[in-house]
Parts: C-alpha cells; structure tokens; sequence
C-alpha cells in the first residue's frame, strides 16, 4: 500500500543564513567564541536559490525551511523577501507544500519584519528563558548588558501584526532549578507556545559547565508539567508534553526526538555545505554542497552512511524498549561523542524514562501523580484540544 502523502515526513532544511554569526553574546552559548570577531558572510542570492530549488525537488510532497542562525534576521529583510520569490518562482513544476520558520533572539525584530512575517506565514520563534531577571542573567549583548526588554518590545511588534511567538527557552545550569519561575514568567509575558531545549554541549568531547544533565532535565519538565496538568492549560501548549503525549495515544510526534527521523532533517551552511541537524557540531559530518554534489546526493555521502550506522548502534540497548516509539533512542546528540567519534547510548535514557512513566499514567488516567493537590485535574478531550503543530519542529 501506497504511503498516503500526509504520511510522509517533509524534508527539513535548516538554513543558516548567516553561519554562526550572531549580534548578542550569551554567557552560555557554543557559538559564543566562534568566529565571532570577523566580519560575518551572509548566503548568496546564488547559493539562495540552489538551496531553494534543490529542496523544492526533494521528492516529498512537503518542505519546510527552518531559516536559523546564529541570528537568522542579520541576513536583513531583503533577503527573506528574495527567498520568498524563490520559493515561488521554482515550485511551479511540481507544487510542493512550503512552510517557514524562522528562529530569532528577538533583539532586531520591529514592524517591518513582523508584517512580513505575518505577509508571508512564517512561523516565528522567540529565543526566552524565562522573565527578566532570569533571562538578564544569561542572555546578554557584547557589552554584558540584559536583552529582555528589547527582546519584549520586539514581540510586541509581532503581536500587532497578529502573530503569537512560540518560545524557545534553552534549560541550563543558570534556570534548570527554577522552573516554577521560568514556566509562570513566561506564562506573564503573554506566551502560550514553548518549547524547552537542554542545554548539552560535548562539541569539546566533555560536558561544559552550562550543560545540564539528564536527571535534572527530567525534574525541571516534571515539575512544570505537574503545573501544566493541572492548571486550565487548553490555551498552552508545550511541545516537549504534547508531542509525547501525541505519542503516547498512537499518533505521530511532532518534535524531531520523539519521531525518528533525524535523517530527514538537514541543515544548509551560508555556502552551501551540508550537514546533519546541527545538534551535531559544525563540520563533523560533511554531506557535501548544494554548488557541487547537490542536495540529492546527500544520502549517499560516506559521512551520512557513517551517521545512520551510528545511530543504528545507540539504539542497539532500545530493543523491547516500552517508549520506543515516543522515543526511537532520543535525540542522538545524547549518544554521540564528536572527539572520540563513539556512539553509545543516549545519556538521557533513564532521565526520560521517568519522564515518559508519568505522561504515560496521565494519558491513561488524566491524573497526575506525585503532585500534593490533585483538586484539579485535565480530562484528556481538553488535552486533545491542545495538541497542534508547534512553529518548532526541530526540538
Ligand atoms: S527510553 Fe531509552 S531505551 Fe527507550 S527508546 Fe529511548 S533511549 Fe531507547
Ligand atoms: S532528534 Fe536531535 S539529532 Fe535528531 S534531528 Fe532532532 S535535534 Fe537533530
């Protein structure tokens, strides 16, 4: 039987327009010292359009392109206007499905982009990590001065032109113990849409000090989701729980984690090179490059055969596994060292385990354990209600 085309997964290109290049300078960031002092490059209209054309042709009924950075926006508006007329102009042939996102930290956003945006349909991402005086405390400019009222003012230019933001809130050694406060903060700021990213950087071959484990991962998404689930929630949607519990209840996760399907996510340099999700650290594995090999060549690169064997061995201890298919071995930067080239299994197996145990007795019961007052409990219709395709989708 035919797959039907809703079935099947669209390509994910994650397009970094600008590398890694960035104008603010976060105490926590794996970019933080990396080129950063050089002028930065931002894509050509020529390897634009190659970009475009060649995941136009990727034989998927769907395309969605993460435009992504470092700070996506410093590529200027006028080159999001030229990709627009790209896409346009080369799916003519064979109509393919477009979508955009796109992933801000917020600081350059004003009117101007947020019609634009609002114009052309794109999914907007706003990098938060909690109120002020915990966002403050990491999020800073090259002067070390805090970012969130200039990031709030720029989400108040969004939300005139219609547009609610999702949030991005990066979970590290500075907020992993405060999650009531991130969770109510981000609640105060008007947010209805996050998604919570750990902090994990071995691109040295050790954890950085910022980084977080899976243990205390785990304890800050139960304590919020014990919050969540209790709460009147039909307005607030979490991705990391309803893309589980979509799961859980036999439908297809949205977040790339839970899905498995990391292969069919890739992301595009500014010229040109291609690579796996970036979770993986700049350069480990080369793809090739839309200008030579071409993006249709890039299952058949040695490095991306090498990556599909790697992630076949971290999920060799998965077999049986009851999560299994909310899980298929996790993100598979949790199994990957990029100086020693060894795959093992996911550092933040057991972590989720638990996490998945207690989603797994709510969506059975719509109750939450563990919590003291259970007074209030979410049926599962309401939860259904809530379940929709977050703007993120790489998680
Ligand atoms: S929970 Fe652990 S064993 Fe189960 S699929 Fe995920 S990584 Fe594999
Ligand atoms: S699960 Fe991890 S490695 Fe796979 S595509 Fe998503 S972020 Fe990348």
């Amino acid at each position: 039987m035919q797959p039907s085309p809703e079935s099947i997964p669209p390509l994910i290109a994650i397009v970094k327009t600008v590398s890694e290049y960035c104008n603010l300078r976060c105490r926590y960031c794996y970019y933080r010292d990396l080129d950063q002092g050089q002028a930065y490059k931002i894509m050509s209209h020529a390897v634009l359009s190659d970009v475009i054309s060649q995941v136009l042709q990727w034989d998927r009924p769907k395309a969605n392109f993460v435009w992504h950075g470092g700070e996506p926006l410093l590529a200027t508006i006028g080159f999001y206007r030229v990709a627009v007329k790209l896409q346009e102009r080369l799916n003519s042939e064979r109509p393919r499905q477009v979508s955009n996102s796109i992933q801000t930290n917020g600081i350059l956003l004003n009117d101007e982009w947020a019609e634009f945006f609002a114009h052309n349909k794109f999914a907007v991402g706003v990098s938060v990590d909690g109120p002020q005086q915990i966002h403050d405390r990491q999020r800073v400019t090259r002067s070390g001065k805090g970012t969130y009222s200039k990031v709030m003012r720029g989400v108040e230019s969004l939300r005139h032109a219609r547009i609610n933001p999702g949030v991005v809130c990066v979970v590290h050694q500075d907020n992993v113990n405060e999650p009531e406060a991130v969770y109510e903060g981000l609640l105060d700021a008007g947010f209805h849409y996050f998604h919570f990213k750990a902090m994990y950087d071995y691109s040295h071959g050790v954890l950085t000090a910022d980084s977080i484990s899976g243990e205390q991962y785990a304890s800050f998404l139960l304590r919020i989701f014990r919050r969540w689930a209790t709460a009147d929630n039909a307005k607030i949607e979490i991705g990391n729980f309803t893309s589980i519990l979509t799961g859980l209840m036999g439908g297809r996760p949205h977040l790339c984690e839970h899905a498995g399907e990391c292969t069919s996510l890739i992301t595009i340099d500014w010229d040109g090179r291609i690579g796996p999700c970036d979770a993986f650290p700049k350069g480990t594995f080369d793809f090739g490059n839309v200008r030579s090999t071409g993006l249709h060549q890039y299952r058949q690169a040695p490095d991306f055969l090498k990556l599909r064997a790697g992630m076949t061995t971290a999920q060799t201890e998965c077999q049986g596994c009851e999560f299994f298919k909310v899980c298929a071995g996790g993100c598979f930067k949790y199994s990957y060292n990029p100086i020693t080239e060894m795959w093992g299994h996911s550092a933040y197996c057991s972590s989720k385990k638990i996490l998945f145990k207690e989603l797994l007795e709510y969506a059975r019961t719509g109750e939450v354990k563990n919590v003291e007052d259970q007074a209030k409990q979410s049926d599962l219709v309401k939860l259904h209600r809530t379940i929709r395709t977050l703007p993120v989708i790489r998680s």
